[in-house]
């Protein structure tokens, strides 16, 4: 997968940004982030400005190891301790107890506090010079696509990031898993680059998936992840009715072709034949939704993919790209 070489001195730089007070876009293994000192409120407090992000929504503290995890929360569950072990560095984020060095400007006022160590050379190499935690949230405006390349992010963010490092494109593409270890038994609050088999797996019971707790996750906004076009939902076997009729009506259609059609003619305006793997999917999943936004799409007709395995992440985010927008 394209990955950048980073020179030192820009990671220093961006450590430098970091501890001034400034925002750095990184890359990580799921998608870009926009990062601030955790321990600064006010570097925290211009995430939620810049993003538009409502200051109720937490963010994910990035750590730059697993032995780091006690000094950012109270205490770590043994099945923390065991997810931490067998999936960190990697897309898999603990929600647990708030530790005193978390400012609650970074939990949207929560006593309890996500953490992540990122599978990525560059936000490593970022997390190790810069010592102490990074907030960061995906480097998008509040409710858009997320950015899996650093030219999304200076597309979506521009000047108003003060350092944007390079990493290429994630490998990943779609958000961390998010699980909460603060409860009798861990639960998956937002399923991602971790899969749910993988961490029942692990964890050696059933994981479940609830739909809408009382937990607020941005991700369970009724709009999120969502590009300009409107996003349509149909079974796979409707796709190309839809969309064609769309378009007779006089829509610019952009289609994402599940690859069970592939090679099928659809009379639309842009037709994004999907990769049969679900690894290639979600590495390229936010990359169509922008693609298509840029070709002048104004409906996006698609269908979700068995929810299993990645299958599950990709289309919990559709499903929230197709929900109902609170503004036009
Ligand atoms: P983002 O990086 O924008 O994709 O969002 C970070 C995710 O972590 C969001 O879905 C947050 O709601 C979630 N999150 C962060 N802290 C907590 C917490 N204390 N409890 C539950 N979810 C959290
Ligand atoms: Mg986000």
């Amino acid at each position: 997968m394209a990955r950048v070489t980073v020179a030192t001195s820009d990671i220093e730089k961006a450590a430098q940004v970091l501890r001034a007070g400034g925002l750095v876009a990184l890359p990580t293994e799921t998608v870009y982030g926009l990062g601030a000192n955790a321990e600064d409120p006010a570097a925290v407090a211009r995430i939620f400005q810049v993003k538009g992000r409502p200051p109720s929504h937490p963010l994910i503290v990035h750590i730059a190891a697993a032995e780091q995890l006690d000094d950012w929360v109270e205490e770590v569950p043994a099945s923390a301790r065991l997810l931490a072990e067998r999936f960190w560095p990697g897309p898999l984020t603990l929600v647990l107890r708030r530790g005193h060095r978390v400012p609650l400007e970074a939990t949207g006022g929560l006593q309890t506090v996500a953490v992540r160590v990122p599978d990525h050379p560059v936000a490593l190499s970022l997390l190790s010079a810069f010592g102490g935690g990074v907030t960061a949230p995906s480097a998008n405006r509040f409710g858009a696509v997320s950015p899996t390349t650093a030219e999304h992010v200076r597309a979506e963010l521009g000047d108003t990031v003060d350092f944007v490092l390079d990493g290429g494109s994630c490998q990943v593409g779609v958000e961390s898993t998010i699980v909460d270890v603060t409860g009798e038994m861990p639960s998956i609050l937002r399923p991602g680059g971790v899969t749910r088999e993988d961490l029942q797996a692990v964890l050696e019971h059933p994981v479940a998936v609830p739909s809408t707790s009382g937990v607020r996750v941005p991700g369970q906004h009724p709009s999120h992840y969502a590009p300009r076009a409107r996003v349509v939902l149909v079974e796979p076997e409707k796709v190309v009715a839809e969309a064609e009729l769309a378009q007779e009506l006089g829509q610019q259609v952009g289609v994402l072709l599940p690859p069970s059609l592939a090679g099928a003619a659809v009379k639309a305006h842009a037709v994004v034949a999907l990769p049969g793997s679900l690894d290639a999917y979600a590495h390229r999943l936010y990359g169509f939704l922008r693609e298509l936004d840029q070709q002048g799409c104004d409906l996006i007709v698609a269908s979700l993919p068995v929810e299993e395995g990645l299958g599950l992440a990709i289309a919990n985010r559709l499903r929230r790209a197709a929900g109902p927008r609170t503004s036009a």
